[in-house]
């Protein structure tokens, strides 16, 4: 598939904070902003649809917000988008289903006026988006490498320990960010013998689960366990995100074994109860309300004609340009700051009490 050939583009690290170049005129404060976001593999993009859908309105905007359908999601998107351009939507924001396959779409975006934002995953190989608006990916990375080995180490004090990595969907330029910071921090453990990748799978294409689906990483950590753990003992997996954390629990339990040190990401209900029952170890907060409003932000500013505000003009090379970014801190959660971490939370802080 092309979608495996695509190289993520991103994991250099750049704390550049200049703004960014000049804009148009702007446009009529009541106009038409589209909002194509991803099948919903996860409940932040629920959530982001929700937010966009008053936040857009509540600024005086047309909010047109779609996602893509659960099966046929490339397709679905690029039709979205197109039609999102016909009735003339003047930012089209989007939380691209497979990062390569927009080119059209945006251009003809681009060649009506309308400016374009890369939401969450970034939009590669095409000269057609103007910014980039997401948490720290690389940084998510290596706070799920690090925890990993906390969360090891607090098990049983001395390795090496046994581990398995799982990495996201290969169309989501994310994927490959997430798994770069990981093996930042897990690499140099790996080369000295601390940390043992036992079944020797630690190629991205090796640990890839297609579109983040639930059942795909569920039925490979029942093949690991098969194939290499009848008589040893699995200390930690690497997951990407929640809803891949819980699929590898299940797994873990239905083959009668300890649960390991299991990382996630997105603070997800079912997640967060789990880390406080003390099973998944580690998420990451990302506060979808902060990121749709820093996108919000970017469209008003926009709107009033001026250069929305970025931080980061370096890191986010998309293959053809290097796209003006705006990247927000994503928080480590475990047990022991969850309280703290979801304190301003309605719907999670509850959990934690
Ligand atoms: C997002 C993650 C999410 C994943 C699956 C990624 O692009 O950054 O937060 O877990 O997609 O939906």
């Amino acid at each position: 598939i092309a979608a495996l050939a695509l190289t993520a583009c991103g994991s250099g690290r750049d704390e550049g904070t200049s703004g960014s170049g000049s804009e148009a005129k702007g446009f009529a404060a009541n106009s038409l902003i589209g909002v194509a976001l991803p099948a919903k593999t996860s409940e932040n993009w629920v959530l982001a649809g929700d937010l966009f859908t008053n936040g857009l309105k509540e600024a005086g905007f047309q909010a047109d917000v779609q996602y893509a359908g659960a099966s046929t999601t490339v397709a679905d998107q690029q039709a979205q988008i197109t039609a999102m351009v016909t009735k003339g939507a003047k930012v089209i924001v989007i939380g691209a289903t497979d990062a390569a396959q927009l080119s059209t779409q945006v251009a003809a975006a681009h060649q009506a006026g309308a400016k374009v934002i890369a939401y969450d995953r970034l939009i590669v190989n095409t000269p057609d988006v103007d910014y980039y608006v997401a948490f720290d990916n690389f940084k998510v990375g290596q706070l799920q490498g690090q925890a990993l080995l906390d969360g090891m180490k607090a098990k049983k004090p001395n390795g090496p320990y046994n581990i398995e990595l799982f990495s996201g969907s290969p169309d989501d330029n994310n994927s490959k960010v997430f798994f770069d910071g990981a093996m930042d921090v897990l690499k140099p453990e790996i080369d000295k013998g601390n940390v043992v990748v036992a079944s020797g799978q630690t190629d991205i294409k090796q640990t890839a689960i297609q579109g983040w689906k639930a059942e795909g990483a569920q039925a490979r950590m029942d093949q690991l366990l098969t194939s290499t753990y009848g008589n040893k003992e699995l200390d930690g997996v690497l997951s990407p995100n929640d809803t891949l954390a819980r699929a590898i629990i299940t797994s873990v339990k239905g083959a009668g074994k300890p649960v390991p040190v299991v990382s996630g990401q997105d603070s997800e209900v079912e997640s967060v109860k789990s880390i406080m029952a003390g099973e998944q170890y580690m998420t990451i907060n990302k506060d979808t309300r902060n990121l749709v409003k820093q996108t919000i932000d970017m469209v008003k500013a926009l709107q009033a004609g001026n250069a929305p505000q970025v931080n980061d003009t370096k890191t986010y090379n998309n293959g053809v340009k290097v796209v003006d970014t705006y990247l927000l801190p994503p928080v480590a959660v475990t047990k022991a700051n969850a309280a703290e971490a979801y304190a301003n939370d309605p719907k999670l802080a509850p959990l934690t009490k």
